[in-house]
C-alpha cells in the first residue's frame, strides 16, 4: 500500500471576490519529497502556500497535514501550524528581537520548551545554517541572506513536518541567493519535506523530486524536473519556460 501523502490537497478552491485564484487544486506531497512550484505571477502560488499553512481560508475542498485538517482557529491552530513551517520572501523576522530570540520564542511559547533547551537548539540551528556567530545581533544588522537563514532556522526550531518556502530568494541581492539555496539544498538532501515556490530553475533541477507548474489558479502539469524542463507538455508551460530560460 502506498503511503498517504504528508500534505494532501483535494479539490481546493479559493476566490477573492469574483477572482477564482485556486481552481480544483489536487496535490499530494509525500514524506521526504521536495516539490517545487513554478508559474507566472498571479498564478496562485502564494495563495496555495498560505492556504496550506492556513494563513488563508479556502472556500471548498480539503487540506490535510499528516491526515489531519488544520483547525479553524484557537489554541490548537498555533500548535498544528507549527507543523507546517513557512519561510517568506520578506523574511518576517521580529525586528526588535535578537537573532537568538527569533529562534527561541516559538519553542518556548508554542512548544513549551524550557528557555535553556530552546537556546541550545537555537544555537545548534544557527550553526547549521552557517550563522552561529550572529546570535546576539538584531536582524537589521545582518545581510538579507543571513536574515533569510535566520528565518529558516526559526522555522526548523518548530520541528515542522513540512517546510513551505514562498520565493525565499526573490528579495535578495544576487550574491546572497546561493547561500540560501545551499541551506535549502542541504535540507532537501537530509530528507526534509519541502514545498518551494521559486524562480530559481537551477535549484528546481538540482533539488526537486517534482516540479509543479501552475497558471491561472490551476496545476497545469507536473513532472520530474528533467522531464518537465526537457519536454514540457502544455503550451502554457512551454511559453513560460521560453521566457525564463
Ligand atoms: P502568485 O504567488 O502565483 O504570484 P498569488 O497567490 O499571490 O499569486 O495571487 C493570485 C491572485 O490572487 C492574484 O491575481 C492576486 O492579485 C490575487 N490575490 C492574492 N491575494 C489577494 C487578496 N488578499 N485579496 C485579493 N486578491 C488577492
Ligand atoms: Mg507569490
Amino acid at each position: 500500500m502506498s503511503e498517504q501523502g504528508l500534505v494532501v490537497l483535494d479539490q481546493v478552491n479559493k476566490r477573492f471576490g469574483d477572482h477564482h485564484v485556486l481552481r480544483d487544486v489536487d496535490l499530494s506531497v509525500r514524506r521526504g519529497e521536495v516539490v517545487v512550484i513554478i508559474g507566472p505571477s498571479g498564478a496562485g502560488k502564494s495563495t496555495l502556500c498560505r492556504a496550506i499553512n492556513r494563513l488563508e481560508t479556502i472556500d471548498s475542498g480539503t487540506i490535510l497535514i499528516d491526515g489531519t485538517p488544520l483547525p479553524e482557529e484557537g489554541r490548537q491552530l498555533a500548535r498544528l501550524r507549527a507543523e507546517v513551517g513557512m519561510v517568506f520572501q520578506s523574511f518576517n523576522l521580529f525586528a526588535h528581537k535578537t537573532v537568538l530570540e527569533n529562534v527561541v520564542l516559538g519553542q518556548v511559547h508554542v512548544l513549551k520548551k524550557s528557555r535553556a533547551d530552546a537556546e541550545k537548539k537555537a544555537y545548534e540551528l544557527l550553526e547549521r545554517v552557517g550563522i552561529g556567530g550572529q546570535a546576539a545581533k538584531f536582524p537589521a544588522q545582518l545581510s538579507g541572506g543571513q536574515q533569510q537563514r535566520v528565518a529558516i532556522a526559526r522555522a526548523l526550531a518548530m520541528e515542522p513536518k513540512v517546510l513551505l518556502f514562498d520565493e525565499p530568494t526573490s528579495a535578495l541581492d544576487p550574491e546572497m541567493v546561493n547561500e540560501v539555496l545551499e541551506v535549502m539544498t542541504a535540507l532537501a538532501r537530509e530528507g526534509m519535506t519541502m514545498v518551494v515556490v521559486t524562480h530559481e530553475m537551477g535549484f528546481a533541477r538540482r533539488a526537486a523530486d517534482r516540479v509543479v507548474f501552475m497558471a491561472d489558479g490551476e496545476i497545469v502539469e507536473q513532472n520530474a524536473p528533467d522531464d518537465f524542463f526537457g519536454t514540457p507538455r502544455s503550451e502554457r508551460a512551454k511559453s513560460f519556460l521560453a521566457k525564463i530560460l
